[in-house]
C-alpha cells in the first residue's frame, strides 16, 4: 500500500502523518478535476543515497501545469526539491516514487482562486520491476484535444481519459493502451510516451499533441549521447505496425519495450535492439553511472 500509519507526508509547509492529513471535500480539484501533479522518482545511487532523477524538470513542470490552469502557485522548485529531500529521510526512501500535488480551496464555482495548496507523498518502489515486453492495444480512445484542454500540463482531470483507456486495454486481454491525437496519429500510452525502431533509427510523435516527458527527452538526450539516429515526426498506427520494435517511456514505465500491438508481433527481438541499448543507458542514468558507449548496438 501507499502508506501505514507511520509514513509522513510533506503538507502545506508541514511535515504530517498521511493519516492525519485532510483536504476540504468542497475543494474544486476533487468535483471538476482541476489539481495539477507530478510523478517522479528517486534511485538509490552507487554510493548508497538517493538521487532524485531529473527534479528540476519536474518542479519546474509542476510550476508550469499550475500557471497553465491558472492556480496560484507560491513555491519555488529549490524548496520543493529540499522538502522532498527532507520527506525521503523522514520515511528512510531511496528507490522512491514522489507524487507532489498542488489542489484548490473550497469552490464550487469556476473562477479562479487566490491560493492552492500543496503536498507531496512518497512511497517505496522497485527500480524496472516491468521487464516483461507489453502486448499494446490500439485505443478507441482518443488523447484530449489541445484545443480543448492544456495538454501540455499534468492536470489530474486529464486522467480520466488514461484510466479509460488503460481500462479498456487491461479489459481486452492487454497490458496497456496506445491513444492516437484527435487527427487519428499516434500520441502516446495513458502514462508514457511512445518510440518505434526502425532499421536501427528510432521514431517518436512530435510534440504538440502529447504531454512531452521528461523521460521521453532524456531518450532523446541518451540518442545524442550515443549517436542514435532519432526524428520526431507525425506517425500512424499502420507505420508503427510496420516497426522492428517499440516502446513506451516514462518516469514510472522507465523504458519498456513491446511484444506486439493488437495482432502485430513486432518482429525485431528486444535484446538485440538499439531500443534495448537506449534501456541500458536510461538504467545507468537514474543511478548516475556514466553511459558505456562500446555498449552501442549500430
Ligand atoms: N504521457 C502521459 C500522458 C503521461 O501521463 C506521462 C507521465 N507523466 C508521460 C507521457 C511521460 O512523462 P514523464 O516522462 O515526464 O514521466
Amino acid at each position: 500500500m501507499y502508506y501505514n500509519e507511520n509514513t509522513i507526508i510533506y503538507f502545506n509547509g508541514q511535515f504530517v502523518k498521511a493519516a492525519e492529513a485532510k483536504i476540504d471535500l468542497y475543494s474544486q480539484s476533487l468535483h471538476y478535476g482541476c489539481a495539477v501533479f507530478e510523478g517522479i522518482r528517486s534511485y538509490k545511487t552507487a554510493s548508497g543515497k538517493t538521487k532524485i532523477f531529473k527534479e528540476v524538470e519536474h518542479f519546474e513542470r509542476l510550476q508550469h501545469s499550475a500557471e497553465a490552469v491558472n492556480m496560484p502557485y507560491s513555491w519555488t522548485t529549490e524548496e520543493l526539491i529540499a522538502a522532498t529531500y527532507e520527506l525521503l529521510g523522514k520515511n528512510n526512501l531511496l528507490d522512491a516514487y514522489i507524487r507532489p500535488i498542488v489542489y484548490a480551496p473550497a469552490n464550487m464555482g469556476f473562477v479562479e482562486n487566490k491560493e492552492s495548496f500543496i503536498a507531496i507523498q512518497a512511497w517505496e518502489m522497485q527500480p524496472f520491476l516491468g521487464d516483461k515486453l507489453l502486448n499494446v492495444m490500439s485505443s478507441s480512445f482518443q488523447r484530449p484535444n489541445p484545443k480543448g484542454f492544456k495538454i501540455t500540463a499534468k492536470v489530474s482531470g486529464h486522467y480520466v481519459n488514461s484510466i479509460l483507456a488503460s481500462q479498456e486495454a487491461k479489459a481486452n486481454g492487454f497490458d496497456e493502451a496506445l491513444l492516437t491525437d484527435m487527427d487519428g496519429f499516434v500520441a502516446e500510452g495513458p502514462g508514457a510516451n511512445v518510440f518505434y525502431e526502425k532499421d536501427g533509427k528510432l521514431f517518436t510523435p512530435s510534440v504538440g499533441n502529447i504531454l512531452p516527458g521528461i523521460t521521453r527527452a532524456t531518450v532523446l538526450e541518451i540518442c545524442q549521447e550515443l549517436e542514435v539516429e532519432v526524428e520526431e515526426k507525425t506517425i500512424t498506427v499502420e507505420e508503427l505496425k510496420k516497426a522492428d520494435t517499440a516502446f513506451f517511456c516514462g518516469t514510472a514505465a522507465e523504458v519498456i519495450g513491446w511484444e506486439k500491438l493488437d495482432d502485430t508481433v513486432f518482429p525485431k527481438a528486444w535484446n538485440d535492439s538499439v531500443s534495448k541499448t537506449i534501456q541500458d543507458a536510461y538504467k545507468n542514468k537514474v543511478i548516475g553511472k556514466a553511459l558505456q558507449v562500446e555498449e552501442v548496438v549500430a
